[in-house]
């Protein structure tokens, strides 16, 4: 497979030089390589744990080029793999997601249940709450850019907190390309914990980067500001090389070379470089910190962003995906090889916070007739004018962003049942709608302790529902009714559904001398956190935490204590 990206080598290279990242500078570098240790029960806890999530990294996109795979992605494929990994819940939002990886818990524990969701009592005028964000802040509004990043919504600790009880030497940084992606697996004792910004790195509102930080952020925001010529496209990627248009403006997507202008941070997002900045700064901050050198367990926390951008602008069977799964497959080769280089026996766990489905445009043409655009007519405002407007109800009624639909607060207890006798019912007869979920059957409803594959849609609802966040009552879209109305640029395809393909992810774990395995019945992400306690010795209170640990010694060995 061709290289698939001048200008990635170039960021590699800046970051590279800029921060001495060379193997041998950590004084560990080891000349020859000793035979590889089985890893036993009897093994010690590795020293540093290594947690990738790769941003609507789907089952179906790892089945899809599992095959083309020769970088860091082929060696987590020969490791423990669980190709059925489960994002088991509703909502499947990239911050309900992340909340899910390193708590243990489903987001109806975690209280991430959506992306956004409104507070209808926030004294501020834009009731609309961003999940990682703030809102008591004065001036802050949810908006991108105007709101105050904060972890106060994560209602649970994270390994990371964990760990850092269990011995306040234990180093946890956390870098991805989004803040809630790096804040929802960071937690609350993260030493340092950052995100992708036009200007290069960003962190909290008062926090100043470390010199390591600022060194990888001026490098990241020099690569933004260099433009790029479109990538080649690989052999192996030519079939799905087809123009697809989209609304009705003559665009197409499924073509795409990845192609910028200089400072253009969307396109930028949207390709293999982002991932390239997150995964350079992550092993820069490992070298300057020195994690997995010391005497404690420490752990590195990565957040790859781009494959999410790529799906959502240009959908997820095109040459665009095509391109960014060679570039992730390589820049994780690359930051493997990085680790290799020091000695530290680490362990690496890789999952995704949600899956993801393509455009309804490809999928008509490629086998599925019956895939749509969602309509208009369900927009929680549209829907809300025109209850108000029959029944005479003041407005607005109705508040609501992807499933949860909230009523507003002024109405009379009267008003409440008029409005609710009107809504569910014509919701639950829009042929768009697989089925209308109140607050009162949900609170009613356990949460499933089943295997996630064969869950209920009340099941599904119930794991992403949290009664002093969640809406009054959700919806749930019929399969493969795509939750975006017309194609924009930058946002044709998306996730967010109670159906498999945005809950199916793959969960891979490699270490060194660890024996492979393949298992693929259906686990969930909420097991990944008591599976890597387990591998470092860390008890976890099993009353606390959704998840259960993963044996991932093959054998009548357990790596679960
Ligand atoms: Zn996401």
């Amino acid at each position: 497979m061709e290289k698939p990206s001048v200008k990635l080598k170039y960021l590699s290279a800046t970051l590279a030089t800029a921060l001495c990242l060379v193997a041998a500078g950590t004084g560990l570098a080891q000349n020859s390589a000793p035979p590889v240790q089985k890893v036993t029960a009897a093994t010690p806890a590795p020293k540093l744990v290594v947690m990738i999530a790769v941003d609507q990294f789907s089952a179906d996109l790892f089945a899809e080029y599992r095959g083309h795979f020769t970088g860091g992605l082929a060696r987590l494929a020969s490791g423990v793999v669980f190709p059925s990994g489960y994002q088991a819940h509703g909502a499947t939002e990239t911050c309900p997601g992340h909340s899910t990886i390193l708590t243990g818990n489903h987001p109806a524990h975690t209280g991430i249940v959506a992306n956004n969701y409104f507070d209808l009592s926030v004294t501020r005028d834009d009731k609309r709450v961003y999940c990682a964000e703030d809102e008591s802040v004065a001036g802050t509004t949810s908006k991108s850019g105007a709101y105050a990043p904060s972890v106060k919504h994560l209602l649970v600790p994270t390994l990371g907190d964990l760990m850092k009880v269990r011995d306040p030497e234990a180093q946890v940084v956390s870098v991805s390309g989004k803040d809630r992606s790096a804040i929802m697996m960071g937690g609350r004792q993260a030493d340092e914990l950052m995100w992708l910004a036009p200007t290069g790195l960003a962190s909290y509102r008062g926090t100043t980067l470390s010199p390591t930080a600022q060194q990888a952020s001026a490098a990241v925001a020099a690569a933004i500001n260099q433009p790029r010529p479109g990538l080649t496209l690989p052999a192996d990627c030519a079939a799905r090389d087809i123009a697809i248009p989209v609304g009705d403006k003559g665009a197409t997507v499924g073509t795409g070379r990845m192609a910028r202008d200089a400072g253009d941070f969307r396109r930028f997002m949207a390709s293999p470089e982002a991932d390239g900045a997150v995964l350079a700064t992550a092993a820069a901050l490992r070298q300057a910190r020195k994690m997995g050198e010391g005497s404690s367990t420490d752990l590195l926390i990565v957040g790859l962003s781009a494959t999410d951008y790529v799906g959502h602008s240009t959908g997820t069977e095109g040459s665009e995906m095509c391109l960014q799964m060679a570039g992730l497959d390589r820049e994780l080769g690359d930051f493997f090889a990085r680790l290799d280089a020091t000695g530290i026996d680490y362990v690496v766990a890789l999952t995704a916070d949600h899956g993801g489905h393509d455009l309804p445009e490809r999928n008509r043409q490629n086998a599925w007739p019956d895939a749509q655009r969602v309509d208009k007519a369900l927009d929680p405002e549209a829907m809300g004018k025109a209850v108000a407007e029959k029944l005479g109800l003041p407005q607005p009624l109705l508040y609501g962003d992807g499933g949860d639909y909230y009523l507003a607060k002024t109405l009379t207890a009267a008003q409440r049942k008029a409005a609710l006798a009107e809504l569910l019912p014509r919701l639950r007869a829009h042929p768009q709608v697989e089925a209308v979920a109140t607050r009162e059957e949900l609170d009613a409803h356990p949460i499933s302790k089943r295997a996630p594959d064969s869950w209920t849609l009340l099941d599904k609802l119930r794991a992403s529902y949290n009664p002093q966040r969640s809406g009054d009552f959700i919806i749930a879209l019929k399969p493969r009714v795509t939750p975006i109305p017309e194609a924009g640029v930058g946002y044709v395809a998306t996730h967010g559904s109670v159906w498999d393909y945005d809950r199916r992810v793959p969960i891979l774990f490699w270490r060194k001398g660890l024996a492979g395995f393949e298992q693929p019945n259906a686990v969930m992400t909420v097991d990944i956190m008591p599976t890597l306690a387990s591998v470092i010795g860390l008890p976890v209170d099993a009353s606390k935490i959704d998840g259960r640990c993963l044996d991932l010694l093959s054998g009548p060995e357990t790596s679960c204590r």
